[in-house]
């Protein structure tokens, strides 16, 4: 039995244990990840909801590998911290976050590029704001299996929702894990993600045909357009059950877009509307 787990651990350098939150959010639940071995011991990452028989299963993988010392957490989305506080309570161990001003009950904060022993590899942390200010995704460097929190979804689609969400740093943060050498991608909900190249490109292309059809729909209202009356254009394609959740979508494109200087804002807040901006005389900002 024992020589079997040895064998587990060394084919698979993680647990995956999902935790009994399944919803239209957060598909299947919340993959909640233990790593380490006895050397270093554990650590546990997103421990989604406080619920025993779970977190007693969260706590034998941890034993299996060593014992938890660490509780990390991806992003302040109660989806993802809300077994934090009983897990740290049962323990007697840290909660780190890359902010207490994105999840308030951290003990520790940790920065871009932070780095923890995990058995024989490091686990780093990476600063990967876009679907939350706060949001960290972590690379096992030995490995090349990067713990995706909410930056990528197995099943469903990424809420990119201002003001916490931030569209242009969404791309940004898509891109900048494209510079990784990365074998596989765990997303926080739905199954492990095994061609990130050609993922991560499928995403970036996403949004950017998205960013063009609300280009598009805005040529069609020279005098501005509210994003109630932009939403069914742009978003022919998805069911109106889902427009509201779009509406904050394209309110992040439309955000990303007047920071580049390519639409404006007029009207107050009960009555506004969005217009392209006039690129006579400007060369429009390339996308590079
Ligand atoms: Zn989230």
């Amino acid at each position: 039995m024992e020589q079997e787990q040895k064998l587990q651990q060394e084919e698979q350098p993680y647990t995956l244990v999902l935790a009994p939150n399944p919803s239209v959010m957060t598909g299947p639940g919340t993959n909640t990840i233990v790593l380490g071995d006895e050397t270093t011991g554990a650590l546990v990452i997103d421990p989604a909801v406080e619920e025993a028989d779970y977190l007693a299963q969260v706590i034998a993988a941890g034993e299996a590998r060593g014992g938890i010392r660490r509780i990390l957490i991806t992003h302040g989305h109660p989806d993802h911290y809300g077994g934090a506080a009983a897990l740290r309570a049962r323990l007697g161990v840290p909660v780190l976050a890359f902010s207490r001003a994105g999840v308030a009950l951290a003990d520790e904060e940790l920065e871009d590029g932070a780095r923890l022993a995990v058995g024989r590899d490091t686990l780093r942390a990476i600063h990967t704001p876009g679907h939350r200010f706060d949001h960290l995704c972590f690379l096992l460097e030995g490995t090349g299996i990067l713990f995706a929190g909410d930056l990528l979804a197995g099943v469903g689609t990424v809420v990119i929702a201002p003001p916490e969400g931030d569209m242009g740093a969404y791309l940004t943060s898509l891109r900048r894990l494209q510079q990784l050498a990365l074998r596989s991608i765990v997303p926080a909900h739905g199954p492990v993600i095994l061609d990130p190249g050609s993922k991560l490109a499928e995403y970036i292309d996403h949004r950017l045909l998205r960013e063009q059809q609300v280009i598009t729909a805005l040529g069609q209202f020279p005098q501005g357009a509210t994003v109630g009356e932009l939403v069914p254009q742009v978003y022919a394609d998805v069911s109106p059950t889902l427009h509201a959740l779009a509406a904050q979508s394209l309110t992040a494109h439309l955000l990303k877009l007047e920071q580049e200087g390519r639409v404006r804002r007029h009207g107050g807040s009960e009555d506004e509307r969005w217009r392209l901006e006039r690129l006579e005389g400007r060369v429009e900002p390339g996308r590079s």
